[in-house]
């Protein structure tokens, strides 16, 4: 018998003339887990906050989602309280914005079971923190105390899995869980949730874009296009033999490390355009009495050539986006300089002039954060020429944007809308448009692809690397998604705790890593294959605190390759074969499969 019976459920907005879900129909068993996928927009959300009685006031829904015997769609509040924490709890995408900032984890946590009659106020502190000890976290006490804040992504994630199933749910919803999360940290969420779900034979509902996902933890797949189910079944089935052209597309575009690199050769002879010399960047710790401050960055060098690009990875934290900042004088390195086309730059940017700031632009990770929401599109699209390129009047930079906006794939007729108007995909055109008017040499993505699901993501990659073929641009490209790394690079930087663990050439690191992380990295990305899954996550354990990294080696805790050297001195950086890496053993090991 089904534990969830979902019948004909459609969700309408009356600003919207199509049906955000439409007419979904499926089912769920105790102790099954059922995938969902599909592109953004496709309903997988709607159909999760239906289930929770979470749609917003305006939305007209109908159908049929019954729980054993009762009817829970448009039912009274007091009705859903009943089943909402115990019998169907839900793990949100973002666990920052799921959290209360002000109020401590164990207190967050707490409160649910009393406030569901589970069990008392005093009960509820012991079982909180049982809990979290039971998804991970290495020190429940403390991070029962903890603001949400003091604890890292995957370890709010983890905290966040926790209060879902502190009311030990019939039926778990996971709305994205691991989008958020680097790699590593996805490979350990993901484990965890099937574990769980294994362990108390509750059901599980996965929604994701990310078909690698479920192929490692579902056994039964569903797939949604504009509101409706194009394509169901077992996982096997459906990702060896797809009968849906939608379901075809998505597992064309869906991200594989042996994706084909999608970048021209570098341009010889190599020009070196942007060098980053010995940057090194430190935070001083305010809250710290002991006056301890933390190194987000140790001295790194790299030099970036015309026509190249530089993929960036490694788990947050690990520095990434600081030395990108360092280098664009957003912030002020500790010691190191930066070098333009052979000029070494002042390090901050209210010290450089216009002209080399016009030629190094950057894209963040959230479209919509970083545009402007009272200005229309055109306007933020020109906005970068009424400082670079104070000769053009009006009518000029508005053509100049309808132009750009042309080029990027989007819509001249979206010139007078406002950001809140565009899906994530339009809106991270227009911030590439936006950087791309003043013709930038280089532009630098900060996870500007992170956001995006498979079919966008796809095309946006593809827009950077033929503006690169044809204008010889370069850029350096942060992100944590290895696929990505694999299409679009000609070099890899690998990072870890501000550390430098190994820069080679894309297929270099792919096909012969060097430094155990690096390895990791690799072995933890999401496998499409369900029939070719890993046994075992590929690294557990969290990286240790910047503020007290570890001596000798920082990887060395969670490496398991790790002597006795590696605990008591720091590996310096050496070539080996073209790569250059800091690892002690990087000589003797052999990380290929
Ligand atoms: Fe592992 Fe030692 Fe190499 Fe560090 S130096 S990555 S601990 S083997």
């Amino acid at each position: 018998m089904s534990l969830l019976e979902v019948d004909n459920l459609s969700v309408q907005y009356p600003d919207s003339a199509a049906a955000a879900v439409d007419g979904l129909g499926f089912s769920i068993r105790r102790g099954e887990a059922l995938g969902m996928v599909g592109k953004s927009g496709s309903g997988k959300t709607q159909t999760a906050m239906a289930i929770m009685g979470l749609l917003p006031g305006n939305a007209d829904a109908s159908g049929s989602i019954r729980f054993e015997d009762r009817e829970l769609l448009n039912a009274p509040a007091a009705i859903l309280n009943e089943y909402r924490a115990c019998r169907i709890a839900m793990v949100f995408q973002d666990p920052r914005s799921a959290l209360n900032p002000y109020i401590r984890i164990g207190k967050q946590l707490s409160r649910i079971l009393p406030a569901h009659g589970i069990c008392t106020a005093a009960e509820a502190r012991e079982r909180t923190i049982a809990m979290l000890s039971k998804v991970g976290l290495p020190d429940p006490e403390r991070q029962y105390r903890a603001f949400p804040h003091e604890l890292s992504g995957g370890m709010r994630q983890r905290a966040m899995i926790g209060a879902a199933l502190l009311g030990e749910p019939d039926l778990l919803i996971a709305d994205e869980p691991t989008t958020a999360l680097d790699v590593t940290v996805q490979a350990q969420i993901l484990r965890l949730i099937r574990d769980l779900h294994e362990e108390t034979n509750s059901a599980l509902l996965l929604i994701t874009h990310d078909l690698g996902v479920i192929a490692g933890s579902c056994e039964r797949v569903l797939v949604l296009d504009q509101g409706a189910i194009v394509e169901e079944g077992k996982t096997r089935e459906v990702f060896h033999a797809p009968r849906d052209v939608r379901t075809r597309a998505l597992l064309a575009v869906a991200p594989k490390v042996d994706s084909p690199v999608m970048v021209e050769p570098v341009p010889e002879p190599r020009e070196t355009v942007l060098h980053i010399d010995h940057i090194a960047v430190r935070f001083r710790e305010r809250r710290s009495d002991r006056g301890e401050s933390l190194n987000a960055v140790q001295p790194m060098s790299l030099c970036v050539a015309g026509g190249e690009t530089i993929a960036v990875v490694g788990e947050s934290g690990s520095g990434k986006t600081s030395l990108v900042r360092a280098a664009l004088g957003l912030i002020r390195p500790d010691s190191g300089t930066v070098s333009f086309v052979g000029k070494k730059l002042p390090a901050d940017l209210t010290g450089r002039d216009n002209a080399t700031c016009r030629q190094l632009q950057m894209v963040f990770q959230d479209p919509l954060a970083s545009l402007n929401p009272a200005m229309m599109i055109g306007q933020i699209v020109a906005e970068p020429m009424i400082v670079h390129a104070p000769g053009a009047n009006r009518l000029e930079r508005l053509g100049r944007a309808e132009e750009m906006l042309e080029k990027v794939g989007l819509d001249e007729s979206l010139r007078d809308r406002f950001p809140h108007e565009l899906s994530g995909g339009q809106a991270q055109r227009v911030a590439i448009a936006r950087a791309l008017i003043l013709q930038p040499k280089v532009l630098i993505c900060d996870e500007a692809v992170a956001a995006l699901d498979g079919s966008v993501q796809a095309e946006i990659l593809k827009l950077l690397t033929e503006e690169q073929a044809r204008t010889g641009l370069s850029m350096i490209f942060i992100t944590h998604d290895l696929a990505v790394v694999r299409q679009v690079s000609h070099r890899v930087l690998v990072m870890y705790m501000g550390r430098l663990c190994e820069v080679a050439g894309n297929n270099v690191v792919f096909d012969r890593p060097r430094h155990p992380y690096t390895k990791a990295l690799l072995s933890s990305v999401p496998v499409l294959d369900p029939d070719n899954q890993p046994d075992e996550v590929p690294l557990s354990g969290e990286s240790a605190s910047m503020l007290r990294p570890p001596p000798g080696c920082p990887f060395h805790p969670r490496c398991q390759h790790a002597v006795a050297i590696c605990s008591e001195t720091a590996p310096k950086t050496e070539m080996l074969d073209g790569t250059a890496v800091a690892c002690h053993r990087a000589s003797e090991l052999d990380l290929r499969n």
